[in-house]
């Protein structure tokens, strides 16, 4: 039996039967993958929840469809161990994990129909008839492609294929969904859109998701944690705010966020921090995390939403440093400023009232507080 949290479900209809099958989480125990003698995931450790919707992110060629694709059973593991809830599943074939992939090329047979696409699976594993149509028209009730279930997938739209796609997955009931870059086929707004509806259907039918995407803002919009990844690393795992407050080294706060955070490398002496025509006083805790670190030479970042333009900010202390404007970027609601401090470009976000011209003077306002500091030999955060 199904149940849902207090959102209301899909439609705002009830799907008791959807869904009720087997849970279990993934867990990634030193799993490593080569291709010939190229690694291409080192070392990996992740451990995905039941009912979680983890996202595993990272910039292109970093891994991720490997990673996904070996809980699936489509890429052998050079190393290590994958479960799914208890089992090892190394040796399993792909139709024995109970899961189910959705790919970003949908991969839906032409010539069949909605409604022949989405029995397929369901026919091979010879589920009765009367089984195999209720589950059909739930999963069609869910998604709303009731009304396209007679038709082939290229008399559809990119958004109704994606649909079909995922109701081909759902209607399998598996015990984990697995999402390879689902939506970068479609456009900006359909995206959005169907962001929201898998995050929902997700709650709703309360399976665990594991969700690759490169793109920050997918991550962060619907990950209940997010595992960031580059070149075959783990980099961070955790709640999306947790790694956007708090990235774990300069890969994570560079990759994360938008615009990204402004980076300055500066001296540490006592706990004062010189850089290109700033002199900030570091806040006391801040000043004993950077003195762990025995190297004076310090990576400071500073997120735009931290950088007031000319007044200083409503709260906290905060360091003043001036520079020329080099672009105005007007976006709606904000404007982001770039300013040019001596080597450093520092973007600040400020409200659409705010149109300096390129090539004037002004002053920026750091938010001491909300500095981030790194190591610059090794990257890893320090405060
Ligand atoms: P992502 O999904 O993050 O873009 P992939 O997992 O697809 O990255 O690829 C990771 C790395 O592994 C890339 O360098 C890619 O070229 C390489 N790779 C992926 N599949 C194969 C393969 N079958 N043979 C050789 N190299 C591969
Ligand atoms: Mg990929």
């Amino acid at each position: 039996m199904l149940t849902t949290g207090g959102t209301p479900p899909f439609g705002g209809r009830s799907v008791p039967e959807l869904g009720g099958s087997a849970m279990a989480g993934v867990t990634f125990d030193q799993v490593s993958k080569r291709f010939g003698n190229v690694a291409v995931i080192e070392d990996f450790d992740l451990e995905i929840l039941d009912r979680e919707f983890m996202v595993l992110v990272g910039p292109s060629g970093c891994g991720k469809s490997t990673a996904l694709r070996m809980i699936a059973g489509l890429e052998e593991l050079s190393g290590g161990r994958i479960l799914i809830g208890e089992r090892v599943v190394n040796d399993l074939p792909p139709k024995e994990r109970d899961i189910a992939m959705v790919f970003q090329s949908y991969a839906l047979y032409p010539h069949m129909s909605v409604r022949e696409n989405l029995e397929f699976g369901l026919k091979i594993r010879k589920m009765p008839r009367p089984e195999i149509d209720r589950l059909v028209e739930q999963a069609a009730e869910i998604l709303d492609i009731g009304h396209l279930l007679d038709r082939r997938p290229r008399q559809l739209s990119g958004g109704q294929r994606q649909r079909v796609a995922v109701g081909r997955a759902i209607v399998r009931q598996p015990a984990v969904f697995l999402f390879d870059e689902p939506l970068s086929n479609l456009d900006a707004k359909l995206r959005t859109q169907m962001r929201a509806e898998i995050t929902k259907l997700q709650k709703r039918l309360q399976t665990t998701c594991v969700y690759v995407t490169h793109d920050q803002v997918e991550a962060m919009t619907m990950g209940h944690r997010i595992a960031v990844m580059n070149a075959g690393r783990l980099q961070q795992v955790g709640p999306p705010l947790e790694v956007y407050e708090k990235p774990a080294n300069l890969f994570v706060a560079n990759f994360i966020g938008t615009p990204p955070m402004n980076f300055f490398e500066g001296e540490r002496t006592d706990g004062v921090l010189e850089a290109a025509g700033l002199r900030i006083e570091l806040p006391p805790a801040m000043r004993a995390a950077a003195e762990k670190s025995s190297r004076p030479r310090v990576v400071a970042g500073i997120r735009p939403e931290h950088v007031t333009v000319s007044r200083p900010p409503a709260e906290g202390p905060s360091a003043p440093v001036s520079g020329s404007v080099e672009v105005v970027e007007p976006l709606g609601h904000e404007v982001i400023v770039y300013v040019r401090v001596g080597d450093s470009l520092f973007a600040a976000s400020t409200d659409s009232r705010t149109r300096p011209a390129a090539g004037e003077t002004l002053t920026l306002h750091l938010r001491t507080e909300q500095l981030h500091l790194f190591d610059p030999e090794s990257g890893a955060r320090l405060n």
